[in-house]
């Protein structure tokens, strides 16, 4: 379906273009944007790096990555030849002062032959350390400080605990205004995890029961089957707690426990949401010690093949104390959230790939059927699934057919695959046509990030400091240390999970 939404003229100009994410993820989204109709007709997308690429060369690359990884499949011939013609390649080091007057020039070259003065989006997708460098840098530069048509999009991660994202902060606030920062989770751009507002904000019928009088816990469970794979090196300075809980899945967090926003604006979204981060307990050693669980991936056997221990892949310390899988059981002091218990797990090596937001409500306050009607009884559950389907399913009790009064759990499935004839679109598709719009809903403010890590120090800091004794503590393909189990089953429940689709298995 072509778009009715106007962008203005926009530049992208790409630091790491060369780099696996510009090539898996940010081409292919700027590509479908184009193919859909909402790219504006004058857009330019300078791809930066140390590379020795010609455009031509540059290019031939990009197509190689649109042809793998776009959800629209190989690219169109003539619809690849009109977006590639506005895609240059632009060989800089940035650490070289000297390389950002060539940037600039290229910008004054369109500003020159363009109907308007374009929107200019520095997108950093390099390593980290580089940020505040090209910030630096950037500064200089004279569209810089406007704050209108300037915008740098910051890839995570942002930071890598309080003080540094503190610092990074400080350096960006003092060169941009904070509505020109772009802080991206590309989780916060996944239909089902947008929907969830949709579902809570935009129906009457959730919205009165979403509270600790009818809710008895929540779950967020995002787990991966893959290992590290050839990010050991980056991983083993990081673990799952910075790689996924403090950001993806405390977003989403809050995306659940927020209070209704006003109306849709970006601030008044970020406000509530920052809202829920400085309601939730923080934690001394005694929370930590009962409430929270790590673990690391020791050998296994994944789909019939032998794979290797976390400390046994490229790039890991034989002895690493880095986490794999974290669980924690959060708690949100406030009216609505009071003693509604929050369990977040994360893990890679896990026996599926999942992300599950599952809402579990109280029971009934009476049962009126004799004991024996129920073969499964089930609490009502609102399941909002993102992997292995998008879907949202309410699971409620129903009569089987039969003379007989028995009840089982049934499913009210929304399925989107089912639902829509559109395809999806890739997070990054939504949040690169954000920035273009200067819509920051979906980015994470600064006071945001900082909460959120104030929140994990305490953890973080424990269990960089106190050693795990026991690690590697679960085994490839299960689905993480057994003390994750006890950690809900000591309140009476368990994970959640949906079974594995057919297409999923091998
Ligand atoms: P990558 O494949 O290692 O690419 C790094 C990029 O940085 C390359 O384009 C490289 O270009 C460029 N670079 C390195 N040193 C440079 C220098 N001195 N001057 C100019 N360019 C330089 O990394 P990536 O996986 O794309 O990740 C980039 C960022 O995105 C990271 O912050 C990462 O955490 C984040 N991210 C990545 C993914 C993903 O799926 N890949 C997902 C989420 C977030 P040259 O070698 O040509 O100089």
């Amino acid at each position: 379906m072509k778009s009715n939404i106007k962008t203005k003229p926009t530049i992208y100009m790409i630091f790491g273009g060369t780099g696996d994410l510009a090539e898996r993820k940010l081409i292919p989204a700027l590509y479908n944007l184009f193919l859909e109709g909402y790219m504006p007709k004058e857009f330019a997308i300078i791809g930066l790096g140390r590379t020795d690429y010609t455009n031509e060369s540059f290019i031939k690359n990009l197509l190689g990555g649109v042809n793998k990884f776009s959800r629209s499949g190989k690219a169109d011939k003539d619809q690849w030849a009109d977006f590639s013609s506005r895609i240059s390649y632009l060989r800089t080091d940035v650490n070289n002062e000297g390389d950002y007057a060539k940037m600039e020039q290229v910008i004054d070259k369109y500003e020159a032959e363009w109907s308007e003065p374009p929107v200019i989006i520095h997108y950093l997708a390099v390593a980290p350390n580089f940020f505040p460098i090209i910030a630096s840098n950037l500064a200089k530069m004279k569209s810089a400080g406007d704050a209108e048509r300037t915008r740098v999009v910051i890839e995570k991660p942002f930071g890598r605990d309080l003080e540094t994202a503190k610092e990074l902060n400080a350096l960006l606030r003092n060169i941009f205004d904070e509505k020109q920062i772009y802080r991206i989770d590309h989780y916060l751009g996944k239909e089902t995890v947008q929907n969830m507002m949709a579902f809570r904000f935009a129906n009457a019928l959730f919205e009165p029961i979403w509270n600790r009088n009818f809710i008895e816990h929540v779950q967020i469970s995002v787990t991966e089957d893959i290992g590290v794979e050839d990010r050991g090196g980056y991983y083993d300075g990081s673990g799952a707690l910075r790689d996924m809980l403090q950001n993806h899945i405390l977003q989403v967090l809050c995306l659940v426990a927020m209070e209704p926003p006003v109306n849709f604006d970006a601030e008044e979204v970020r406000n509530r949401k920052v809202d829920v981060l400085r309601a939730m307990r923080k934690f001394g050693p005694e929370e930590i010690r009962f409430n929270t669980v790590r673990g690391q991936y020791g050998e296994g056997w994944v789909k019939g093949e032998k794979v290797e221990g976390y400390r046994q892949e490229q790039g890991v310390n034989k002895e690493s104390n880095t986490e794999t899988f974290a669980a924690i059981k959060f708690f949100i002091d406030n009216w609505r959230w009071q003693n509604v218990p929050f369990y977040v797990r994360t893990g890679k090596r896990m026996h599926q790939k999942s992300s599950i937001i599952s809402i579990q409500f109280k029971d009934v306050p009476h049962l009126i059927f004799p004991n024996n009607s129920s073969e499964s009884w089930q609490q009502n559950r609102l399941i909002i699934s993102i992997q292995p389907e998008m879907s949202i399913r309410l699971q409620v009790q129903a009569k089987r057919p039969g003379l007989d009064m028995t009840l089982n759990p049934v499913d009210m499935v929304f399925n989107y695959d089912g639902t829509y004839e559109t395809d999806t679109p890739e997070a990054y598709e939504t949040l690169l046509l954000d920035a273009m719009k200067g819509d920051q809903t979906l980015f994470m403010r600064g006071d945001q990030v900082e909460t959120a890590w104030d929140l994990i120090m305490p953890v973080l800091e424990s269990w960089e400091v106190k050693k795990s004794i026991n690690f590697p503590n679960y085994s490839a393909d299960s689905w993480g240390p057994e003390a994750a189990e006890a950690l809900i089953a000591k309140d009476g429940f368990h994970w959640f999970t949906l079974p594995i689709k057919k297409s999923d298995k091998k």
